[in-house]
């Protein structure tokens, strides 16, 4: 690996075209398939006027990036954060076509993001963004084009909003436009945990192979949000030792196993997991490197770089956040010999669950949630396990294995539908 500045080491689209170029390198695809795979098929940039509470006019870009729609609608969320940037946007477009395809479920990849900081917009401010951001995105959505999803900053709420305004515009109710809806408008059940019982499912799945016992199985979770928190309270459910929590403003430890539920309790109270009296406070920064068999990043981007990963002490990484660990990184654990279960098949939970939600939107006949889960279980279960086969055969780490199967399915679908010139 080259040297790279902090910068470019954490660049999510340089990250992105590194991965890509290792597997289409030991897949042996030629120069013109690999300029394809690399390139978005579509970028969207909109600014949006939107009046502000105070009576100010204020203009908000936005973006919409479709990596690829070779195998299906483009698929992917939504972010509004203030630091939102196309090279992030266009990776996370392109990690979904991957994820799509690790999981073998039809559809491309897309991701949305609108630079605004939500914590400084009220409600009304924020369904104005939404819905203007919405009917200039309108031409380039839609159930066979590409369904947009929740992601940092977005909820079931922003997905209710974005599919009134398109059934606004199409005059009838088209709830397969977005998923991640609230199960009033056609929301799937089981979506909300999906994500966290995914990191699960292929976790138990890696210590089936190693034949570890979950009782004895010592857990560090980065993020008490939406996929951490869901797979640090299942995960306790089933008899994980969930050792450390780590949030942006502090952290806890319990070498006995923390009380998920009190914890997320005293968060619900207080609004934060400082001060939690069931275990004793840690440095955030330090919390990482606890001695654990499982680290789950659920946070964010870019938290296991070239100068901490040589520091982890987890035997297995469970990756619920996309793009935690740089590509430099992936080396010095590889030297480690962590077990990494990357990012594109352990957190695909939620865009399979997407998938199925997709599906009963468009038959207008919906599943209890037992049928939700066993459906995912069989989906992350086979994955996992065609992953780490094709790693084992051809002598490569999971996250290259993953890559090389993602993108040897894209190309197929690529190669059989032929380029249309
Ligand atoms: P979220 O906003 O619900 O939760 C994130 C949590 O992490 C928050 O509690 C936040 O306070 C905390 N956090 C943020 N920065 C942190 C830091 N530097 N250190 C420690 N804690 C920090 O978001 P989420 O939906 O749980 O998503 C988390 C990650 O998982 C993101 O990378 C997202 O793209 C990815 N992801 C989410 C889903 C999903 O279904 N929600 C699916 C696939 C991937």
């Amino acid at each position: 690996m080259p040297i790279l500045s902090h910068e470019q080491e954490t660049n999510p689209w340089v990250s992105a075209e590194a991965r890509i170029d290792n597997a289409a390198a030991r897949l042996g695809l030629d120069e013109g398939i690999q300029k394809v795979l690399k390139s978005p098929t579509r970028e969207v940039t909109v600014n949006i006027p939107v009046p502000l509470d105070d009576g100010r006019l204020e203009v908000f870009t936005g973006y919409r990036v479709q990596h690829s729609m070779v195998r299906g609608p483009g698929k992917g969320g939504i972010r509004f954060a203030p630091d939102v940037t196309l090279d992030e946007v266009r990776a996370l477009a392109s990690w979904m076509t991957w994820k799509c395809a690790v999981v073998n479920i039809p559809f491309g990849g897309a991701k949305g993001g609108v630079i605004c900081d939500p914590a400084m917009l009220s409600d009304c401010e924020l369904e104005r963004i939404t819905r203007r951001y919405t009917a200039q995105i309108m031409d380039v959505i839609g159930p066979e084009v590409d369904v947009p999803a929740p992601d940092m900053n977005t909820n079931e709420r922003t997905m209710g909003w974005i599919m009134d305004t398109y059934a606004m515009h199409q005059r009838h109710a088209t709830t397969a436009v977005v998923t991640g809806k609230p199960m009033e408008l056609g929301g799937s059940r089981g979506r909300r945990e999906a994500t966290g019982r995914g990191c699960m499912m292929v976790t138990l799945q890696a210590l089936k192979k190693f034949g570890m016992a979950v009782e004895d199985t010592r857990v560090v979770i980065q993020g008490f949000g939406n996929v951490g928190g869901m797979a640090a309270k299942l995960m306790a459910a089933r008899g994980f030792r969930i050792i450390g929590l780590i949030e942006y403003d502090g952290a806890v430890y319990n070498p006995h196993g923390l009380d998920i539920g009190a914890l997320a309790e005293h968060r619900r109270e207080t609004g934060s997991i400082n001060e939690f009296q069931g275990g004793e406070a840690i440095d955030k920064h330090e919390a990482m490197f606890l001695e654990c068999d499982v680290l789950l990043p659920a946070a964010t981007e870019n938290v296991i770089t070239s100068t901490n990963a040589g520091r982890l002490r987890c035997r297995i990484l469970c990756e619920g956040a996309n793009g935690p660990t740089t590509p430099i990184a992936d080396e010095i654990l590889a030297d480690k010999k962590v077990f990494v279960i990357p990012d594109i098949l352990a957190n695909a939970g939620g865009v399979t669950v997407s998938y199925f939600e997709w599906v009963q939107d468009r038959q207008g006949f919906f599943w209890n949630e037992e049928l939700v889960n066993s459906r995912l279980e069989e989906i992350m279960l086979e994955s996992f396990d065609s992953v780490t086969a094709f790693a084992e055969k051809h002598k490569v780490d999971n996250r290259t294995a993953a890559y090389m199967l993602a993108l040897d399915r894209v190309t197929n679908a690529i190669k059989l539908r032929g380029i249309y010139a």
